[in-house]
């Protein structure tokens, strides 16, 4: 008999990790899926392409329906798993039917952080998590819309409103875009970038209050000054889904607590993926998502495999905009920097090294070598005789050092 697997959350992990499992064990587990969301799961990465316009949604659906029935997957989408009995090992769910369960996986992914200053709840002030928020987002086009937060998300929701011809201001409440991503050299040939996108930029702007009656009409900030806006879309980061596993008595920090097999303090029941919490550390990316759903996988096949953490990288999508970051690009005190720019063709790479390792890179206009540079951080393998090239990419630095 096939033991019962139950996974909650019908996302991107949660797609992967089914795929992974069916490759090796396909037959052990009888697997149910259980989302919230009333569509099949979909490449999230790809919402800002779908804003844009650039996709439409069934280039972005990541397995047909057919794919999940050859595999003998019970999907039950548009319902949400309100509840979790881990003595009973019952899941329960909004419509009230239980079902039991010998393995549990919580791959519920984040949800957006929303502010708390006033007016915040009005008509007209959104956030960019899932489909649905593209198509409210969307409605917007051709008006007046304020993004808070200059981080990835942020920038690209811009851009898609902007693209679909809507008067777009960024705030940023730190003095350079994207931040935790890029150093200020690259943030502030980003900023150039955005603008000249036709996208308003404003650094150091912190949100006062939402002004309005009926809906968002304007927002003010600290320093008085008031924005115009028939719309503001939310995006200053994101919260992990973790309290289902919180009420079930699981251990839950900001995410819920896993060891490196991504088990958490009950035998059998795990977390991956955006909602999991691994040596200290949320991942906000799909990389991690996958390499977590992949272990997880091999584990429950009986696979000896250990997830040992991941290593953070970042491309902004934003056409024609090409950045990318990853590892640890501010340098520690005894790191070197290799850093090559060209502000006349807007080129500009950062390579942190130390001790003869790459560990961080910062790629603003020329990012082809980004994932070979992630490749080079991942494996910590030595750049010693790289080196000399390694700035100018992979073709460079290879022909020379052979
Ligand atoms: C616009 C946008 C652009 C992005 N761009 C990038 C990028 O360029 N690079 C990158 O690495 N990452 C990017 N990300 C982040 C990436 O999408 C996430 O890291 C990834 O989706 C995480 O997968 P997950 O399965 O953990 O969570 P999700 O994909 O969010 O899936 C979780 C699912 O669980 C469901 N769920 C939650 N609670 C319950 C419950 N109680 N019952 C049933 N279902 C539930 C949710 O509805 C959701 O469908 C982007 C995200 C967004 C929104």
């Amino acid at each position: 008999m096939s033991e019962p697997l139950i996974v909650i959350g019908n996302g991107m992990a949660a797609a992967r990790f089914v795929e992974e499992l069916a490759k090796r064990t396909l037959g052990r587990y009888a697997v149910a899926v259980i989302g919230e969301e009333p569509r099949l799961a979909y490449n999230r990465v790809l919402l800002s392409a779908l804003l844009a316009e650039e996709v439409a949604f069934s280039d972005i659906e990541l397995k047909p329906a057919r794919w999940w029935r050859d595999r003998g997957v019970t999907l039950r989408y548009g319902v949400r798993a309100s509840a979790v009995d881990p003595a009973a090992r019952t899941v329960t769910l909004a419509n009230g039917v239980a079902l039991p369960f010998s393995k549990l996986v919580f791959a519920t992914g984040s949800q957006p952080i929303k502010l708390a200053n006033p007016g915040m709840d009005l008509p007209g002030v959104l956030t960019f998590r899932d489909v649905d928020d593209v198509n409210t987002i969307a409605a917007c086009r051709g008006r007046r819309v304020v993004v808070i937060g200059g981080g990835l998300l942020g920038l690209e929701s811009a851009y898609g409103l902007a693209k679909a011809g809507a008067r777009v201001t960024v705030l940023h409440l730190m003095d350079r875009l994207m931040e935790r991503q890029l150093d200020p050299t690259a943030a502030a040939m980003l900023k150039r970038a955005v603008e000249a996108k036709g996208i308003a930029v404003r650094l150091e702007s912190q949100t006062a209050r939402i002004l309005g009656t009926r809906r968002a009409e304007a927002i003010e900030l600290a320093d008085g000054t008031t924005i115009e806006a028939d719309a503001v879309v939310v995006a200053v980061g994101i919260r992990a889904n973790a309290e289902l596993a919180r009420s079930a008595g699981l251990a839950v920090e900001r995410g819920i607590v896993v060891d490196d097999h991504l088990e958490t303090g009950i035998a059998g029941v795990h977390a991956i993926g955006e909602c999991a919490q691994h040596r200290g550390l949320c991942y906000g990316l799909v990389e991690p998502a996958y390499e977590q759903a992949q272990v997880l996988a091999r584990r429950l096949a009986s696979e000896d495999a250990a997830y040992p953490g991941s290593v953070n990288a970042t491309n902004l999508k934003v056409s024609g905009v090409n950045v990318f970051s990853a590892g640890a690009f501010l340098g520690a005190a005894d790191a070197e920097d290799i850093v090559l720019s060209d502000p006349g063709v807007g080129v500009y790479k950062r390579l942190v090294i130390a001790e003869d390792r790459l560990v961080g890179a910062v790629l603003f206009g020329d990012t082809a070598d980004g994932p070979w540079y992630l490749d080079l951080i991942r494996s910590g393998a030595s750049i010693a005789n790289l080196r000399d090239d390694l700035v100018f990419g992979r073709a460079l630095a290879t022909r020379a050092a052979a």
